[in-house]
């Protein structure tokens, strides 16, 4: 039996009709049931207990905590064109897929920063090679802090981060995160007035969730606490007084390659391992990706909120 706390969902406070379901940890192959809550209202989805020993679930080799790749003089002058000239609109060929998502945000290069489990901090790093001078990365597994000029990662959580930026980013930590209200409550403090907020999630707007429920990749368990959806992404926002100004949808052919492995009973560490994965096929998952998101389909979005205030 379940107690009051539980039924109750942590993105909308809705505490009927919500049902519970078992997920279980496939990326490394461990097994284990975990129940998880799906809300029957704004259809997020959100761990019941979280496990006690979380680090279990960290391998050393976790992707986010690779060494960070320095580049060196004409690679850095070549990337710091390379992004004048997209933003002038005159670049024509390939680009990283970051430019994406922080073309919406307008964000000059002097702004302050943040990026909130930033992993090794390679996305602040290639921020700074193309000009950007007040850069912040936090992470509490971040292996070694450091400090240079523009760029500085400190080993700390969400709720440690002091100070006021003008740009926030979570790229894929939000759902690491336990109350995903305190922690927008604590990111609006951390905005300057007109600061901006942007969350990269998994959605359960996704039809992979629909169509493949347990086995859908970004369920994660027991890593992602709390998968939100468009709706439940909006009202969390409006309770803390972020206005939510858009929504990107950037899901890729991931949501139908690893999905598929796990469903054949396959692990990531047997994808690293060998060449699984048919080529031809690939191309048709992208263009599939790509469809999804035109329709607010796709497995993952990208939510830009302003602090009105
Ligand atoms: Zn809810």
């Amino acid at each position: 039996m379940l107690g009051e706390r539980k039924k109750i969902c942590c993105g909308c406070g809705n505490d009927k009709d919500n049902s519970i379901f078992l997920a279980h940890e496939k990326m490394l192959g461990m097994g284990g049931a975990f129940e998880y809550l799906n809300c029957a209202a704004c259809k997020s989805i959100q761990i019941v207990d979280i496990p006690d020993h979380m680090d279990v679930y960290y391998p050393e080799n976790y992707y986010a905590f690779g060494n960070l790749i320095k580049s060196k003089g004409l690679r850095n002058q070549f990337k710091k064109i390379r992004k004048t000239l997209f933003d002038w609109k005159l670049w024509f060929f390939s680009y990283p897929e970051y430019y994406n998502w922080l073309s919406p945000l307008k964000i000059s290069k002097d702004a302050a920063i943040a990026d909130i489990g930033c992993g090794n901090g390679q996305l602040l790093y290639e921020l700074s090679c193309t000009g950007y001078t007040n850069l912040h990365g936090f992470d509490p597994y971040l292996k070694k802090e450091t400090s240079t000029k523009g760029l500085k990662l400190q080993r700390k959580g969400l709720y440690e981060v002091s100070g006021q930026f003008n740009l926030i980013m979570l790229n894929h930590s939000f759902e690491h995160m336990v109350n995903p209200l305190e922690s927008m409550k604590k990111l609006s403090e951390l905005l300057k007035p007109k600061g901006q907020l942007l969350i990269r999630v998994p959605v359960t707007d996704a039809e992979v969730w629909e169509k493949e429920g347990i086995n859908w990749f970004q369920l994660d368990a027991p890593r992602h606490f709390f998968i939100p959806s468009q709706l439940s992404m909006r009202i969390l926002g409006e309770k803390v007084g972020l206005k939510l100004n858009l929504v990107v949808f950037d899901s890729n052919e991931n949501q139908f390659v690893i999905t598929n492995l796990y469903k054949d009973g396959k692990n990531m560490k047997e994808y690293n391992s060998t060449n699984l994965i048919n080529q031809k096929f690939i191309k048709n998952w992208k263009q599939k990706a790509d469809i999804l998101n035109e329709t607010g389909k796709g497995d993952q979005a990208c939510f830009y909120f302003k602090n009105n205030g």
